[in-house]
């Protein structure tokens, strides 16, 4: 995936998005659990806005539903989430999408403001109605889990990897000090998470799981049965008792200043936008396509 220089610059901002497919995002329910499929797996499920203006709706539908009580969030294909959309027909960033939070609408504004307001909705916002909405979530994770792939799975309360997976948040290389729903240090201790950022290098699952971030690794045959035996005993629960549960537990993230943080730390994201923009003429300036490929290879290898 790239980004040609300029193309989204101050002139031209207008759509040019193609769709791939109307149903970037699956629903199902069995069971007392609802199934949240990504499903653009011929793009490794990057999130244009019409997937994550879907995903809120299934996340709003699975709520709805008295009969489920537990939300699995899964990708189609060979990986969970590559992270959002930087370079496929389908990238839709210059689209007007009735909003779910009460930021106004970001296409044709000037300078700063088209992406502040964009990532406020789509990205910090979206994860944090996500995160806090009141049923656990699992995210079942297989091979990649990439940048905005990471605010995916770290929204869920539980996090099942297959052995094969890793996680990534390269975007130091495109200029950017790390994605917008910036929860590093919650999910990892700080100097871990500095790490982590500094190099953007892959984190194994079994890493992550050394590490807290996942609860469970596994292999990648059997990583439906262990997220579906999980969420199985977790549904078998009383649902009130696991929402205020999972309040509990978010509410000491909230004690330990963790949605302050995320402001902070959306604005210097944002800083880092305008001044990539202003230096290169292009908002993620310091990104190179084929650099970045080949420092994954090197890894690779
Ligand atoms: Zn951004």
């Amino acid at each position: 995936m790239s980004v040609t220089k300029n193309e989204e610059g101050l002139a031209g901002r207008e759509d040019r998005s193609v769709y791939e497919t109307d149903e970037p995002v699956r629903y199902a329910s069995a069971d007392g659990i609802a199934t949240i499929t990504l499903n653009r797996p011929q793009y490794n499920n990057a999130q244009n806005s019409q997937m994550t203006y879907a995903l809120d709706a299934a996340f709003r539908r699975a709520v709805d539903d008295d009969a489920v009580k537990v939300i699995v969030l899964r990708g189609e294909g060979k990986h969970f989430c590559a992270g959002h959309d930087i370079g496929t027909p389908g990238r839709d960033v210059n689209k007007p999408f009735e909003r779910v939070n009460l930021w106004w609408d970001h296409t044709n504004k000037p300078g700063g403001e088209f992406m502040y307001a964009r990532e406020q909705e789509v990205y910090l916002n979206m994860c944090r109605r996500w995160r806090d909405l009141p049923k656990p979530t699992v995210a079942m994770v297989q091979g990649a889990c990439i940048a905005g792939g990471l605010m995916l799975a770290w929204v869920c309360d539980l996090i099942v990897a297959s052995d094969d997976a890793f996680f990534q948040d390269p975007v130091v290389r495109m200029g950017i000090p790390g994605v917008e729903y910036f929860a590093h240090p919650y999910e990892l201790n700080p100097r871990i998470a500095k790490e982590f950022l500094f190099t953007g290098d892959r984190m194994s699952a079994e890493r992550a799981w050394q590490m807290g971030m996942v609860n469970r690794v596994v292999a990648r045959d059997e990583l439906e049965s262990a997220t579906y035996a999980l969420a199985a005993k977790v549904a078998a629960q009383p649902r009130m008792a696991l929402a205020l549960a999972k309040q509990a537990v978010n509410h000491v993230e909230e004690l330990q200043g963790k949605r302050n943080a995320m402001e902070a730390a959306f604005a210097w994201h944002q800083f880092a936008h305008s001044h990539s923009e202003l230096i290169s003429g292009d908002r993620v300036g310091g990104f190179d396509a084929r650099s970045m490929a080949a420092a994954n290879r090197r890894q690779e290898g």
